[in-house]
């Protein structure tokens, strides 16, 4: 896909102040999904620098479900939802981890055969408590983490350095 095609994408993420609450800048996707031509291309740069190197795909509730359930599709793999705690009906690992208020948790069934190389996939990137606990997930099921894909970074807050694979891709970032 054209960098221009990219650079119209980007151009579609919104940036909405003080949501959900005081203080965060909420990046919104949903007119970047709303567009075919800027959901593909975006989907495609997500997955582009892992081609060959992953057996399935792994999705973080809810907004990296609707990305990686499209770049599973598009690759030809399987599809892992990391769920929010309480959702499964036989979850097989779960990790918790801590969020700006509170703590959360991630959970996910052992559908993949074990060994399985999972590309993670989610919308943005901000402390990478998220995503770090993901991968935790991954590997308490025996799954080697292919890689981990992210839509947009937002790149003051660590998250990067929180998530600490060193193949982590981001499409777009602040
Ligand atoms: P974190 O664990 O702090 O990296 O937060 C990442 C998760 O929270 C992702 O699943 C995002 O969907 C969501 N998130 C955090 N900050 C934002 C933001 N500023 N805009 C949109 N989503 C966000």
């Amino acid at each position: 896909e054209s960098s221009a095609e990219l650079e119209r994408a980007e151009s579609l993420i919104l940036e909405i102040p003080d949501y959900p609450s005081a203080g965060i800048l909420f990046r919104d996707i949903t007119p970047l999904l709303a567009d075919g031509p800027a959901f593909r291309a975006t989907v495609d740069a997500l997955i582009a620098p892992f081609r060959g190197t992953f057996d399935a795909i792994a999705g973080l509730e809810a907004r990296g479900f609707l990305l990686a359930s499209a770049a599973a599709y598009a690759s030809g793999t399987g599809l892992m939802p990391i769920r929010k705690s309480g959702k499964l009906p036989r979850p097989a690992a779960g990790v918790g981890y801590s969020l700006e208020y509170g703590i959360a948790e991630v959970e996910a069934h052992a559908d993949f055969p074990r060994g399985s190389r999972v590309l993670v996939i989610d919308d943005v990137l901000a402390t990478g408590g998220t995503l770090a606990a993901a991968h935790e997930v991954l590997r308490m099921l025996d799954y080697e983490v292919a890689g981990t894909a992210v839509l947009f970074e937002i790149d003051d807050l660590g998250g990067r350095d929180a998530v600490g694979d060193p193949r982590l891709h981001t499409v777009f970032r602040s």
